[in-house]
């Protein structure tokens, strides 16, 4: 009797990457870990599964992330709140608090992984995404804050990005954004006929949020309520006039966006966000900022600490624009074999080539010559390596050339002892 079996799917906004995508993702993390050494930034790790409260707490309760974005379950097991880590920075910080850290210097650090939020999917957004996550704890200047920022346009450039650019603000210290929220509540008040069901709500909780909105039928409202900014006091001016002063210094063009605020909590002071039209409503790649009062706030002593996190979807839709899109080869060398004793010695044969560096695939099975010339090509290799009844006879392998730019120059087939095989291969690939 046949069983049918129903198949399991994805999880709505959980996205499989293919294995024709895997090296882009693959040269993305290489990058970036060539990118963030030469800074001096080290890598680091914390777990998906946090308690609960690390968010709501280090996120903040009247956010879009705490309010409706996270997966928090009770484990079953002993009755604890959880909560699969909507991103990196809470963690991050609570490890070093956990692991004294900050004792006796600052770190610069970083990590990349999956985060999840439960999110409307589309193009830009999904449920499990990943982030570059890149953290400099325990340091107050301004002179970090631009490092980041410059190191951001470092990396824009070592992937080829252009049309990314770079939106800046200050929010200030917590007494600057008490006078502005006291105005902010004012002006909201004045102007409930606009605002939707979410902003009233927020309003008295977390005006400055109201601000953030993503409906255009209060734009207008938000574009003209009290800025910020223009409660700022002398020496935070001074910060944001110094980290502007570094980035001129640099070479880094940025616009001041009063209405940027950033959708967590925790930010003082300097806020950024890389953004570009080409990738439709979905464009922030990264955002970033100084948040000086979190490791107090997750019982740490007091530390400022500054740091960014990009989107690695959002940057990697970026890139296979400016790509040309073909798929990487799987191997340099595809090797062919008829027979028993000849699978058993390519098998062998392949094992020293790899040796040599080379990275070799062994046709599995058997089949056909036709269809493992089939294979070969449809591997991107440059080389079949062929190993027959006659090759074997003769302590020989026969090599046949399968790209046009290396078989231009070459006899179709050429037959060499296997002694020549690797100096035979090695001229060539
Ligand atoms: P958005 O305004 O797009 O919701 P955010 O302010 O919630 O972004 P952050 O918390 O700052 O985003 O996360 C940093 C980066 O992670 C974003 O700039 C973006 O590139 C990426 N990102 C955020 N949410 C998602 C998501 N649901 N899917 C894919 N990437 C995301
Ligand atoms: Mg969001």
């Amino acid at each position: 009797m046949t069983q049918s079996f129903q198949k399991v799917r994805a999880l709505t906004g959980m996205k499989d990457v293919l294995p024709e995508f895997g090296a882009q993702w693959e040269a993305l993390e290489d990058t970036v870990r060539v990118w963030l050494a030469a800074y001096g930034y080290r890598n680091m790790r914390t777990p998906v599964l946090e308690h609960t409260r690390l968010f709501t707490r280090g996120i903040g309760e009247v956010t879009d992330i705490v309010e409706k974005e996270m997966y928090s379950f009770t484990d079953a097991l002993n009755d604890e709140h959880l909560t699969m880590r909507p991103e990196f920075t809470a963690g991050m910080v609570r490890a070093s608090i956990e692991h004294n850290m900050l004792y006796d210097r600052p770190h610069r650090v970083y990590t990349m992984g999956p985060v999840f939020r439960h999110e409307k999917p589309q193009r830009g957004r999904y449920r499990q995404f990943h982030q570059i996550d890149v953290e400099a704890l325990g340091f107050a200047g301004p002179d970090v804050d631009a490092e980041l920022i410059i190191m951001l346009g470092r990396l824009w450039k070592m992937l080829g990005l252009t049309d990314i650019r770079l939106e800046l603000n200050s929010l200030g210290q917590a007494d600057e954004r008490a006078a502005h929220r006291n105005a902010l509540i004012q002006y909201l008040e004045q102007h409930t006929a606009v605002l939707d069901e979410e902003a009233k709500r927020r309003m008295h909780t977390n005006p400055l949020r109201v601000l953030d909105t993503k409906n255009p039928a209060m734009q207008e409202m938000a574009n003209n309520a009290p800025r910020l900014f223009d409660f700022l006091g002398a020496e935070s001016l001074a910060h944001f006039d110094a980290v502007c002063t570094r980035l001129q210094d640099a070479g880094i063009e940025y616009r001041l966006n009063p209405r940027l605020v950033r959708g967590l909590d925790y930010y003082n002071l300097t806020v950024f966000e890389w953004v570009t039209d080409r990738l439709g409503a979905q464009g922030t790649v990264c955002g970033g900022g100084r948040y000086d009062g979190l490791i107090e706030l997750l019982g740490g002593k007091p530390a400022p600490a500054v740091g960014f996190a990009i989107g690695m979807e959002r940057l990697l839709d970026l890139c296979s624009q400016s790509s040309d899109g073909a798929a990487p080869p799987e191997c340099d060398i595809y090797m062919i074999h008829q027979g028993d004793e000849a699978s058993r010695r390519a098998a062998a044969i392949a094992e020293t080539l790899r040796d040599a560096g080379l990275r070799v695939i062994v046709h599995a099975g058997s089949a056909g010559f036709k269809s493992q010339f089939k294979r070969a090509d449809a591997s991107g290799a440059k080389a079949a390596v062929i190993l027959g009844a006659d090759e074997l006879a003769t302590e020989s392998a026969s090599i046949k050339w399968l790209r046009a730019e290396v078989a231009d120059q070459q006899p179709q087939q050429q037959t060499v002892p296997l002694v020549r095989l690797i100096t035979e291969l090695k001229l060539k690939v």
